[in-house]
């Protein structure tokens, strides 16, 4: 009997051993299994975190560069490799190096002796003459060790030429004053000291001030009208404007300069009606007829002209048989004060605003203009507009 029972009592602490140990390995299975998917998952979100920082550095409009403690690239962003014009891998190389510009690495020393760098200027010629402006830190762990430096470069190329632009505009404007000025001044001081006294030569004299008076009026409306059309404040008046009737219009107004020099007017336009402001288009007419006649031949001829183009646009020409434009200036025309002839265009009375004034109105109306010129042979000078039939209103 004891013996049944004993056997019996050592059987069911056999199952209960049993039992238990099933359940303990498949816990301790289970346990590994969680520890591994953790470890799984912390990996991924570091992997995560890592991609996501890539592409946040990647993403930003500044040039970023974090150099360890040994001056060496940790990482590039690429905003700084498109600045540097650099393709290959940067990590690990020294900034000499990687972008052999021996002003940066003297940056970095100085970095590090003084904590931070701010509004540093960089002009790195033999790209392209690029400037860039750098802010640069000094990177410190929680002992206060030097861990780094972080570099952030901002393009500031763009801006250093529109401020070149600005004064080369401010210089170019204050010399166009300064000539008729300098003259009216000149004049009116030799008629003070006693040219008035002989009628003949006051006469003279004070035409050439009125004439050098009209050239700084026209000047100063010419600026004003750039100033005007560049700051956008210019709003255009869009309606259906037959273009025949309006060429027409300006070679009334341009008769008795054509008169002086012999020149015949043609229009050849038929019954094109484009989607303009009426008075903005009399402008551009009335530029580019007058310098055909200006810059034309003597006895020559000015010829308007236009058709449809198969994207539904009208392209107007405005041609001369006069000597011509340079190839390398057909562009050029277009620049504020450029002229091919400055003596001769002074003499004309021309203020060299003409042809930019043109160009930004015709790109108001949504158009393009472009000049063509084989040499001795005259100058065309096309533009396009849209066409009333195809705009809507
Ligand atoms: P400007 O007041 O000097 O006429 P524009 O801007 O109208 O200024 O023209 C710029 C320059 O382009 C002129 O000085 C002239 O040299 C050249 N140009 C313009 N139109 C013609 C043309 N039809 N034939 C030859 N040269 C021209």
């Amino acid at each position: 009997m004891w013996l049944l029972l004993t056997i019996l009592a050592v059987a069911a602490a056999c199952g209960i051993h049993f039992r238990w140990r099933q359940k303990f390995r498949h816990q301790q299975r289970q346990l590994q299994a969680d520890m591994e998917d953790f470890q799984r998952r912390e990996q991924q979100t570091a992997v995560d975190a890592k991609a996501q920082q890539q592409v946040l550095f990647n993403s930003m409009l500044e040039g970023l560069l974090l150099l360890d403690r040994n001056r060496r690239i940790y990482l590039a962003n690429r905003s700084f490799k498109n600045l540097f014009g650099l393709k290959t891998e940067l990590r690990g190389k020294t900034v000499v190096e990687a972008l052999r510009v021996p002003e940066l690495a003297a940056l970095v020393e100085r970095v590090e002796r003084d904590g931070q760098v701010f509004d540093y200027e960089l002009k790195l010629p033999e790209l392209s003459e690029r400037w860039l402006q750098v802010n640069a830190a000094a990177i410190f762990n929680s002992a206060g060790e030097r861990e780094g430096t972080i570099l952030v470069f901002h393009d500031l190329t763009r801006l250093k030429q529109l401020e070149r632009t600005r004064e080369e505009f401010v210089a170019n404007v204050s010399h166009e004053l300064r000539t008729p000025l300098s003259l009216i001044k000149g004049y009116v001081e030799t008629l003070l000291e006693g040219a008035r006294n002989n009628p003949e030569v006051a006469e003279r004299f004070l035409r050439i001030i009125e004439r050098n008076a009209q050239r700084l009026d026209l000047l100063i409306q010419d600026l004003l009208t750039i100033s005007a059309l560049e700051s956008g404040r210019v709003k255009l008046n869009v309606q259906p404007v037959e273009l025949r009737p309006l060429a027409e219009k300006v070679f009334t107004d341009l008769k008795a300069r054509a008169e002086e020099k012999d020149v015949k007017l043609v229009n050849q336009l038929n019954d094109l009606v484009a989607a303009a402001d009426a008075h903005r288009l009399e402008q551009v007419f009335a530029n580019l007829v007058d310098n055909a006649i200006k810059y034309g031949r003597t006895q020559g001829s000015v010829t308007v002209g236009g058709q449809k183009t198969d994207g539904g646009e009208i392209e107007v020409f405005v041609r001369d048989d006069g000597p011509g434009i340079p190839p390398e200036a057909l562009d050029r025309v277009f620049e504020r004060f450029y002229r091919v002839d400055k003596a001769r265009s002074r003499e004309q009375g021309g203020t060299g605003l003409g042809l930019s004034i043109v160009k930004h109105l015709v790109q108001n109306h949504g158009g393009e203009v472009w000049a063509k010129s084989e040499p001795g042979k005259g100058a065309t000078f096309f533009f396009t507009l849209p066409d009333s039939k195809t705009k809507k209103f």
